[in-house]
C-alpha cells in the first residue's frame, strides 16, 4: 500500500537525517562537506511531497514524487544521481501497491544500473556503486536461495556494509574526491554510506 511507502520512505528520510553530521564529516575529508546537508535537504522536502500525495496513490508514483524532488533540490552530484535511481524503480513499480522479492531485486538493479548511467561509473571508483553493486548480488543470491524479502534485504545490507569498507581500500577516479587521487586513500566514501543507510533504513522498516 502507499502508505507502507509513505512510511518507508519517512524511515529513510529520518536514518538521513540522524546520520547528516557524519555523512558530511566523511565529505569533510575528501569533498566538500556537504553530503549530509544535501541529503537531508533533499530527503526533507520528500517528505513534504510524498506526505501531500493522495491516499491509495501506487508505490510507482510516490517512488517517482521522491526521485523528482531529490533531483530539484540536491544541489550535489548525489541529487540526480540518487533521484535517477528513484525513478528507475518506480517505473518498475507502476501501479503496484505491494512489493515481492522478485520485484525488489529488479528495483534495486534498476536503480543502481540508472546510477551507472547517470554517473558513468562503474564499481571500484569509490563511489556509491561499491555500496549498492554488491548489494544487489547479494539480494539476487538470496532469491536464489530462496530467501524471504526480509531476508535478501538484511543479505544486501550486510554486502552494502562491505563496500563501504571496501572505499577505504581503493583511490577515488569519479567525482569530487578523485581529485585528491592517492590522498583518498584510507577514507570512506560518502556516497557509498548514504547508499547503506537507506538500505539498512528500509531493511530495519520490512523487518518490523
Ligand atoms: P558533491 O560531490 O557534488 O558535493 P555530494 O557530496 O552530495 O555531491 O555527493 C558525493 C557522492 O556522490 C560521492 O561520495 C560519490 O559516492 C557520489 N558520486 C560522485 N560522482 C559520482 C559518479 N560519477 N558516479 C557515481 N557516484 C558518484
Ligand atoms: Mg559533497
Ligand atoms: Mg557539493
Amino acid at each position: 500500500m502507499s502508505h507502507t511507502a509513505i512510511a518507508a520512505i519517512e524511515a529513510i528520510s529520518i536514518a538521513i537525517s540522524k546520520n547528516k553530521e557524519f555523512l558530511t564529516d566523511l565529505d569533510a575529508a575528501i569533498g566538500d562537506s556537504d553530503h549530509g546537508i544535501n541529503m537531508t535537504r533533499g530527503f526533507d522536502a520528500v517528505l513534504i511531497k510524498v506526505k501531500g500525495l493522495p491516499t491509495h496513490t501506487d508505490i510507482g508514483t510516490v517512488l517517482k514524487t521522491v526521485g523528482m524532488t531529490l533531483i530539484s533540490t540536491v544541489g550535489g552530484a548525489s541529487g540526480p544521481l540518487y533521484g535517477t535511481a528513484f525513478l528507475r524503480a518506480a517505473a518498475l513499480a507502476q501501479g503496484i501497491s505491494c512489493i515481492g522479492s522478485h520485484t525488489a531485486v529488479q528495483m534495486l538493479e534498476a536503480a543502481t544500473n540508472g546510477i551507472k548511467e547517470r554517473g558513468k561509473a562503474t564499481s571500484g571508483e569509490k563511489t556509491m556503486l561499491d555500496a549498492l553493486e554488491p548489494a544487489c548480488e547479494a539480494f539476487a543470491n538470496g532469491i536464489k536461495a530462496q530467501k524471504s524479502l526480509v531476508e535478501c534485504l538484511a543479505l544486501a545490507c550486510d554486502a552494502a556494509y562491505k563496500g563501504v569498507e571496501y572505499t577505504k581500500t581503493i583511490i577515488a577516479t569519479k567525482g569530487r574526491a578523485s581529485y585528491l587521487g592517492e590522498r583518498s586513500l584510507g577514507h570512506q566514501d560518502p556516497g557509498a554510506t548514504s547508499s547503506y543507510i537507506m538500505l539498512k533504513a528500509l531493511a530495519d522498516f520490512c523487518r518490523h
